[in-house]
């Protein structure tokens, strides 16, 4: 069984969310794969609440703050995420560490606020294009995992998603050794940290320019679970054909 996750970044409003989930058709999709969608803050509460959701669909935040409630304008806890209907929280995400200067520090804040609410916690890491020409691929991916994993293993369940930011809504993607190598490296750690068998129960997605055409050979790498998908995820024909070639 593979997992399947759209990320919808800051695209569809409630209206369009809504609309998303009648042009799924999930009702005729294979059951066997875990799907996901996490719909901006927004129309989370329409997405997770309407009639025309399967309840196989799974509902995750995009965001949260570590902080339950307060004096955060502009912020949404993890609590209020649950309240609206999420099951899952990234964090992490390479657009909040680069593009809004989040720490390895609040990744770890927000991955123990996620399991707080007993949200399952979908942990993103990955390396720049400097370093990865800088060979330092393992180190970075490996220090944002250790800096969140006290939080991640007292959850009852969390997830990993290795995106190299020069893949994420470039066009570019990994090659299936690149993946493999990343997803191997990952998964050592989580051995270590957690024992063989516990550490192969954890998802590890790869995301970065997933689309129909790469999904099912990005799924073929060692150790790679699923995807996580940005862009093309935002058109429901796209997203099924992805969760198609999971197989
Ligand atoms: C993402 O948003 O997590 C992502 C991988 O985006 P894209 O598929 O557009 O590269």
């Amino acid at each position: 069984m593979a997992v399947i996750a759209g990320n919808w970044k800051m695209h569809h409003g409630p209206a369009a969310a809504v609309g998303f989930l009648s042009d799924f058709e999930i009702g005729s999709l294979p059951s066997a794969h875990e799907l996901i969608v996490f719909p901006p803050t927004a129309s989370l509460h329409a997405v997770a609440s309407s009639d025309r959701r399967d309840a196989r669909l799974q509902v995750g935040v995009q965001n949260i703050y570590w902080e339950a409630a307060g004096a955060f304008t502009g912020e949404t806890s993890a609590p209020m995420a649950a309240d609206a209907g999420a099951s899952f929280a990234l964090v992490g995400h390479s657009e909040r560490r680069h593009v809004f200067g989040e720490t390895d520090e609040d990744t770890r804040r927000k991955v123990e606020a996620a399991v707080r609410a007993n949200l399952v916690p979908v942990l993103c890491v990955g390396e720049t294009l400097d370093e990865r020409r800088a060979g330092r691929v393992e180190q970075v991916i490996l220090r944002q995992l250790d800096a969140a994993l006290g939080g991640l293993r007292a959850a009852k369940r969390f997830l990993v998603a290795y995106e190299p930011v020069w893949a994420i809504g470039t066009g570019e993607t990994a090659t299936l050794a690149d993946a493999a190598s990343a997803h191997g490296s990952l998964r050592g750690r989580l051995a270590e940290a957690m024992g063989v068998a516990s550490s192969a129960t954890v998802p590890i997605l790869y995301g970065g320019s997933v689309k129909p055409a790469n999904a099912a050979e990005l799924m073929s790498a060692a150790d790679v679970d699923g995807v996580l998908v940005g862009g093309a995820s935002l058109d429901p024909a796209s997203f099924r054909e992805i969760v198609d070639a999971a197989g």
